[in-house]
């Protein structure tokens, strides 16, 4: 159970889920700097309604949210809109990290279920099934894009210990959160991820 207002701890390479209500934020914390955190919105309603990553690029028409910009649904629903952001750097193109991420992109790396499986550990309790779970918005993840040839790079994330960014729900969600398990994505140490939940400050 999440308590409101106060800040909650996610250990180093793992995930936690928990219900946001209209109305309420979300401050996502990189609480040491250089640590991205996976973020998965659900419908409350209907599980099968979920964040999309294609139709949010489509409708915002860029690659690199940040304040203002809304994350849509599969439905096209606006499920957060981002109200506040320190580090104005985030990815949501690339796919949550997996055991799979480990065996085909490191070759020193022991396996480890990842980003995906902590989601999908998770979001077990909800119904999630794991091949469900889509492109979750990167929070603090550094990805710069080459305009010309599409070449994408992973780069350490560009914030600094206790930056944050704040998500205001449009409608009822099941959250998934997670401090990042990936060498590359996090300045090659793992570190944790802080989240609170807040009343509505941006209520319309
Ligand atoms: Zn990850």
């Amino acid at each position: 159970m999440t308590l409101k207002g106060q800040t909650q701890t996610i250990p180093p390479r793992s995930g936690t889920a928990f219900t946001l209500s209209a109305g309420e934020t979300l401050t996502v914390i990189d609480p040491e700097g250089g640590q991205v955190a996976d973020l998965l919105a659900i419908s409350a309603a209907d599980t099968r309604e979920m964040i999309s990553s294609g139709r949010t690029l489509d409708y915002a028409e860029t690659l690199y949210l940040s304040t203002g910009n809304l994350l849509y649904s599969n439905r096209s629903n606006v499920m957060l809109e981002i109200v506040e952001d320190k580090v104005g750097r985030h990815d949501f193109l690339l796919t949550p990290c997996s055991e799979a991420t480990f065996r085909l992109c490191y070759d020193n790396e022991p396996p480890h279920p990842g980003c995906h499986g902590n989601l999908h550990a998770a979001l077990s309790p909800y119904g999630i099934a794991e091949d469900a779970i889509p492109v979750a918005f990167n929070c603090f993840m550094n990805v710069p894009v080459d305009g010309e040839t599409g070449r994408l790079k992973v780069l350490p994330p560009l914030s600094r210990a206790g930056d944050f960014i704040r998500f205001h729900a449009r409608m009822d969600l099941i959250i998934g959160l997670t401090a990042c398990s990936a060498p590359a994505s996090n300045g090659g140490s793992f570190k944790p991820i802080q989240y609170r939940i807040g009343q509505d400050e941006f209520a319309r």
